[in-house]
């Protein structure tokens, strides 16, 4: 078990957070401001345990002037005021005299928040690159750390490990909900474990086939990525989207797992009409699983112990493609099937779709979310300390 914020006293400390405040943002407006409220169950225990706060996070990418400008955390620092009943300072600088001096000048439950720790990234690398002086230099301004950056916590950076790695240290509140979470559902023994997997390429999502195929007792696979699958079993699938790379792939586990692996018997097609898998001509582009197949998936979801979804089930941003993805969430919500949604897309679904708050766990690590359950180990999480 690893260390969680309950595990220090934080009275007068200088307390570093690594949040993520990676959030999308619109002509100086947050446009979703989910990450931010996410955090703020770990800033406001610092708060109550009367600590110095200093917040850290990335936003974007930086490999220019340009993107410094336009990825600067001025706009999270108005949010966070808005949301914080406490002083909260803003440093525009990631190193320098000024933070220092901001930082010594902190009183109790007071909170700096310092701009983007990927200014470090301009123009020599040194937050991805984990940085050893700039890893040493952050830490040098606290007295303990604590990793809440759940969705960064694949990367091995100066922000998160560097830092971990010279200070006492603990997780927060909302990397502890997602690991439990995540946890929860691959180490659980109860069977059947259903995974339904969709979306657009298979190349991001072998890594994690080939980690829950083994686990699981059945794989259901929908979205784009099953033309490859189809193809590879001799099926027109028209001009679908086809990986032709991953064709082997495929072949490869359809021959070891046939009886876990269920695939699409009918499709929804660009032109709206629905045909038999085995009927497809040359043109058609498939958009979404079809009725018959909904049926099938159907029967394996409502006998599931736990089920993990990965990737819609087809083009769930264009309505009437929408429906494949929303009647599966309907089932599973309507059985009470203890599921969790992973993956960047697959969230929005669930947002779009109204199901916000209808399942088991919707983890919101999006790319962090997918390496855990590849079985990938996470920098992020492994750095921190072993309670005793
Ligand atoms: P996630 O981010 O949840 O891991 P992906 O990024 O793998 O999911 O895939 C999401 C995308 O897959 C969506 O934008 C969706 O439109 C697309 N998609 C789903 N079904 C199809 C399809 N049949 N053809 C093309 N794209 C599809
Ligand atoms: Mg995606």
């Amino acid at each position: 078990m690893k260390k969680t914020i309950k595990d220090y006293q934080y009275e007068g400390k200088r307390v570093i957070v690594r949040c993520d405040f990676n959030v999308p943002i619109k002509d100086d407006k947050i446009t979703d401001d989910t990450r931010i409220l996410e955090s703020l169950k770990t800033i406001n225990y610092l708060i109550e345990k009367d600590a110095k706060i200093i917040l850290l996070s990335h936003l974007g990418k930086i490999n220019s002037k340009d993107d410094m400008k336009k990825n600067t955390l001025y706009p999270v620092y108005l949010k966070l005021k808005e949301l914080l009943s406490t002083n909260i300072y803003f440093c525009d600088q990631t190193r320098g005299r000024k933070l220092e001096e901001m930082v010594s000048n902190l009183k109790n439950r007071e909170i700096v928040l310092v701009e983007n720790t990927r200014y470090e990234d301009y123009p020599d690398k040194l937050e991805s690159n984990c940085d050893k002086q700039l890893s040493k230099y952050w830490a040098s301004l606290g007295d303990i750390f604590i990793n809440d950056a759940y969705a960064t916590s694949h990367r091995k950076h100066a922000s998160n490990v560097g830092i971990a790695s010279i200070l006492p240290n603990a997780i927060g509140f909302l990397i502890e909900k997602e690991v439990m979470a995540l946890n929860g559902i691959i180490e659980e023994n109860t069977h059947p474990f259903v995974i339904l997997m969709g979306g657009k390429k298979i190349s991001d999502k072998t890594l994690v086939i080939d980690n829950l195929i083994q686990k699981c007792d059945k794989i259901l696979l929908g979205g784009g990525m099953c033309f490859t699958f189809l193809k590879a079993k001799n099926i027109n699938v028209g001009t679908s989207i086809v990986d032709d790379e991953n064709m082997s792939y495929c072949k490869r586990l359809l021959d070891q797992y046939s009886q876990k692996i269920v695939l699409p018997v009918d499709i929804v097609l660009k032109n709206k009409q629905i045909k038999d898998i085995n009927n497809l001509s040359k043109d058609d582009i498939g958009c979404d699983i079809g009725p018959e197949t909904i049926k099938i998936f159907e029967k394996e979801l409502v006998l599931a112990k736990r089920v993990i979804v990965n990737g819609p089930m087809g083009i769930f941003e264009e309505p009437p493609f929408d429906k494949g993805t929303a009647e599966i969430y309907k089932i599973l919500k309507e059985n009470n099937i203890k599921t969790l949604v992973g993956g960047g897309d697959s969230v929005a679904s669930i947002n779009l779709l109204g199901y916000k708050n209808s399942f088991y766990h919707i983890s919101t690590g999006g790319g962090a979310t997918l390496e855990y359950l590849s079985g990938k180990p996470m920098p992020g999480i492994e750095i921190i300390d072993e309670k005793e």
